[in-house]
């Protein structure tokens, strides 16, 4: 078994009343017609953005997750993605 240390479990805490909170009967953020059922981070974990922010956070349904993920630039021209060299 892993250990995991205190500070990562409240993390984890934290993300998932973040992610139920967020999706708890909303609709796509992007599309406003499907209900969300992902959380999709707008700067990614990986280039430094939090996964608890909920500013750094949309709601989005599986189709417009998908298409941010399928779409980089386009994603990206339209405020759906950022990169680590656009925060001030
Ligand atoms: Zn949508």
């Amino acid at each position: 078994m892993r250990f995991r240390s205190q500070e990562r479990e409240r993390e984890y805490r934290a993300r998932r009343r973040l992610v139920r909170d967020m999706l708890d009967d909303q609709v796509c953020e992007r599309c406003h017609a499907a209900r969300a059922t992902e959380v999709h981070e707008v700067l990614s974990r990986a280039r430094g953005g939090s996964i608890l922010d909920r500013s750094n956070c949309r709601a989005l349904c599986h189709d417009c997750h998908q298409w941010v993920t399928e779409h980089p630039a386009d994603a990206a021209a339209t405020g759906w993605l950022a990169h680590s060299w656009d925060q001030s």
